[in-house]
């Protein structure tokens, strides 16, 4: 109930406008967000690289209303890979890229835009020695995001893609997706979806992202289990051992500044865990739905607003 209100009032341009002001370093967006630039993210990277994690990285913002911005956040991606690639990360640290953020909303060619920024950015991660994520966002974008999806497999079958475990359809997009060489990050969702679409109670939710894992475990692709849900770890564990996968055939995911020491534990036992870094100058819907999934988050968040 408090997730739904605080997502529809985080439409609010006056609440946007307040909340923005905060400087990034303040305490809760620091939690969450690695900085505002390419280097502090290379940093950011570097850190959880040296103590055995795996890395995704997400320059944020997202639904760009004008094809100059589209085009500034692919040109941030490029700059972040130089960074990354001469910083000799790229075999641990890859890209997540939100399709709204390079144009994907924009009225008229905006898929089409949103398709030539995405290759260009997988043509650059490519030659960097790593490969890109296409994250999911709201389900009107479902659709069209596989479909980008399926043109870039084309020419870069390394693409990965995301399903939401809180969507009735994602059990039948997993089938589609669990073949050989598809990389699958599956997570929960973190969008206000209506009813018609998404299960809305975290027991349906929960059961969902089971079946759904249940499938990509037994198909033959990658999957990417990112949840911080204990109970979830611990069945995507049992799962991988029923369906008889080595270590290095599927991995776990979770976000910058969560369970931390949960992400060491799993990658000391033996797993491969890649951690999600979102950086950049537009971190408000990323933090305002990271709010939403916590209320104790919000007692943190009250407090940075206090001593601003
Ligand atoms: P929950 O039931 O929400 O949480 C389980 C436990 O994890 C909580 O009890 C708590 O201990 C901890 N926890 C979870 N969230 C927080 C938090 N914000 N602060 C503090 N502790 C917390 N969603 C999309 O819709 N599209 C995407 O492309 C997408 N990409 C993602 C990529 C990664 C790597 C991850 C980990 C998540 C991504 N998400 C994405 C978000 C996801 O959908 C969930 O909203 C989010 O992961 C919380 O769900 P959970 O599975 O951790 O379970």
């Amino acid at each position: 109930m408090l997730r739904r209100v605080l997502l529809g009032v985080s439409r609010s341009p006056q609440i946007k406008k307040a909340v923005s002001a905060m400087p990034v370093s303040s305490g809760i967006v620091a939690r969450f967000v690695a900085g505002e630039t390419a280097p502090e993210a290379v940093l950011a990277t570097e850190k959880l690289v040296s103590n055995g994690l795996n890395v995704t990285l997400d320059h944020l913002g997202e639904d760009v209303t004008d094809i100059a911005a589209a085009t500034a956040t692919a040109d941030a991606y490029l700059t972040l890979l130089k960074q990354l690639s001469a910083a000799g990360l790229t075999a641990n640290a890859e890209v997540s890229v939100k399709l709204s953020a390079v144009g994907q909303a924009l009225p008229g060619d905006g898929e089409k835009i949103a398709l030539e920024n995405a290759r260009s950015i997988c043509h650059a991660a490519r030659n960097a020695g790593t490969t890109v994520t296409l994250d999911m966002e709201d389900h009107t974008t479902t659709d069209s995001t596989l479909s980008i999806l399926r043109e870039l497999r084309q020419d870069f079958p390394e693409t990965g893609a995301v399903l939401q475990a809180y969507l009735r359809r994602t059990e039948a997009d997993c089938v589609d997706l669990a073949h050989a060489g598809s990389r699958v990050r599956l997570c929960k969702g973190a969008y206000k979806e209506p009813e018609s679409v998404a299960f809305q109670d975290k027991r349906s939710v929960d059961k969902a992202y089971v079946r759904a894992m249940k499938v990509l475990m037994n198909g033959a692709g990658y999957p990417m289990i990112a949840s911080h849900d204990p109970r979830l770890i611990a069945i995507a564990g049992s799962l991988a051992d029923r369906a008889g996968r080595e270590r290095g055939s599927y991995e776990y995911q979770m976000l910058f500044g969560i369970r931390p020491e949960e992400q060491l534990r799993l990658a000391r036992d033996g797993q491969t865990v890649r951690v999600y870094i979102p950086y950049g100058e537009d971190w408000y819907g990323y933090l305002v739905r990271r709010l939403a999934e916590r209320p104790a988050n919000l007692q943190f968040f009250a407090r940075s607003l206090i001593s601003k």
